[in-house]
């Protein structure tokens, strides 16, 4: 049983899917582990670390030689897994909703690619939640990335000169980042309040020592699975007033509200923006979904004209490249050992597992998870075998002026660290017999891109109270 980690293509992912750590427990569960040479390079996981862990570490090609189960951290190239062995498992954050065609070309490959972010959340399966491990790294890096260009004290500090009053942060989405942005905004003394449409997330925010805020008017707009569901037009009004009084109040505003399947709400308008005090920090956790702020660029730092700075790195998990690569790999090493059979060591999937059943997107050829659809008939079906096509990563590379470690996504795009894909469907649907997999040949590649981003500009600050 031979396990592969590739070094990422997608511009500007910093994280590895293995660490020296995960290696020793994968050989531990029987597998023997190769690395390609540099994958763990910025994380900050040297080469010989792996070597010392028991990997072996090479090129690409010897890398995915022979391999039956290659970890990733992106959707790879179809065409970078040639040479793995037939219907060998591809695991990681796949992306699926809008790059159905890369999803058919690794079906094509006839390799079983495995989509991470559709992991139901059930207990069991908490270990394995990438979703969450990188979305509470990413709510503690906003507020470091927001304490960072601010140009202010966060906590309250009484000197000899007289006393600094706390920053007033706001969090807009309170889940597992929002609470996580607010845990950490709190540490550091900032004052602080947070809202979100599910009316279970106010005990949870007040449990952190902050403030719900909510309209009268939205008693709660939980959704299923624990998610929320999108607003109608009079409660997205009603939480537009109550936002609008807040924000102006306030010095910093980090906004991580999602809503399944659909594009991130637009929650702050350019006015509220030129509502607030000069220096004024705004962080867009949703960037990546396009954004909760009317203003954001994806993947950009901005300063708008009355001297407000928004943050909207894409990616954010990828700033904390090593934490992250930690998180993230241990998520699949649990996952593993539920497809391994430990006394045999060898691959032993059951099928009917309903962790297997909800994340595997490929398998014999075809696209086989209910929610995926892709019209083989038309001219994207002849074009898999394309090396070019297979290749190149389908989303847009950040702007090389930028600062953002991650590459730009549009808003209709699931998230990797990411990329909110939720809500699958526990049930195994073909929907397409392919012929016999036939792999690609192709090498093209994409280099990584470098590794830590510029900090963003700061302003200037002057707090309203
Ligand atoms: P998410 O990333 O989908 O969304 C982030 C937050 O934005 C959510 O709290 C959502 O309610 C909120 N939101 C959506 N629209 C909004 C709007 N218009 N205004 C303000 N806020 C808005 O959510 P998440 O972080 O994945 O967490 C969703 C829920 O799932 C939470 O209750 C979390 O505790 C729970 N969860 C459960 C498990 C498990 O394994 N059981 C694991 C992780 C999270």
């Amino acid at each position: 049983m031979k396990i592969a980690v590739l070094r990422e293509r997608a511009e500007g992912e910093t994280r590895v899917a293995a660490t020296p750590e995960t290696v020793t427990k994968l050989i531990g569960l029987g597998a023997d582990v190769a690395i390609e040479a540099g994958a763990g390079e910025l994380a900050r996981f040297p080469d010989a670390d792996y070597a010392k862990a028991g990997a072996s570490v090479g090129t690409a090609a010897a890398t995915i030689k022979s391999a039956d189960i290659v970890l990733t951290v992106r959707r790879p190239a179809a065409a970078s897994l040639s040479g793995a062995s037939a219907g060998a498992l591809v695991i990681g954050a796949m992306d699926p909703y809008g790059n159905e065609g890369d999803i058919a070309a690794l079906a094509k490959a006839g390799v079983t690619a495995v989509a991470m972010e559709f992991m139901p959340r059930i207990t069991r399966a908490q270990v394995m939640d990438i979703l969450s491990s990188q979305a509470n790294l990413a709510g503690y890096q906003a507020v470091i990335d927001a304490a960072g260009a601010f140009d202010r004290a966060m906590p309250m500090m009484m000197t000899a000169a007289g006393t600094v009053r706390p920053a007033k942060v706001f969090v807009m989405g309170a889940g597992v980042a929002g609470l996580q942005a607010i845990a950490t905004a709190k540490r550091l003394g900032a004052v602080v309040t947070a809202t979100d449409v599910r009316a279970a997330a106010g005990e949870q925010v007040e449990s952190l020592g902050a403030k719900f805020i909510m309209t009268d008017a939205l008693k709660d707009a939980s959704g299923t699975g624990g998610y929320a569901r999108e607003l109608t037009k009079d409660e997205q009004a009603a939480q537009a007033e109550l936002v609008a009084g807040h924000i102006a109040k306030q010095d910093i505003v980090i906004t991580t509200a999602l809503i399944p399947g659909r594009p991130a709400p637009k929650l702050v308008s350019k006015a509220m923006v030129e509502s607030m005090a000069p220096g004024s920090v705004l962080v867009d956790l949703a960037a990546e979904r396009g954004g909760n702020i009317e203003l954001t660029q994806p993947g950009k730092t901005i300063t708008t004209a009355n001297g407000a700075t928004i943050i909207g790195y894409t990616n954010v998990a990828g700033r904390l490249a090593t934490s992250a690569s930690q998180l993230y790999s241990r998520n699949l090493v649990s996952f593993l050992e539920t497809l391994i059979d430990k006394k045999e060591k060898v691959l032993a999937v059951n099928w009917d597992d309903e962790l297997v059943k909800a994340t595997v997107l490929t398998r014999d050829g075809a696209i086989v998870h209910p929610n995926i659809k892709f019209d083989a008939a038309p001219a994207a079906a002849a074009k898999p075998a394309d090396p070019k096509k297979a290749a190149a990563p389908k989303k847009a590379a950040a702007p090389k002026a930028e600062a953002s470690p991650a590459p730009a996504k549009t808003a209709a795009v699931a998230k990797p660290t990411g990329g909110k894909v939720k809500k699958a469907a526990p049930v195994v649907a073909p929907v397409a017999k392919a012929a016999a997999p036939k792999k690609t040949a192709a090498k093209a590649e994409a280099k990584p891109a470098a590794a830590k981003a510029a900090k963003p500009a700061a302003s200037t600050a002057k707090g309203k109270k």
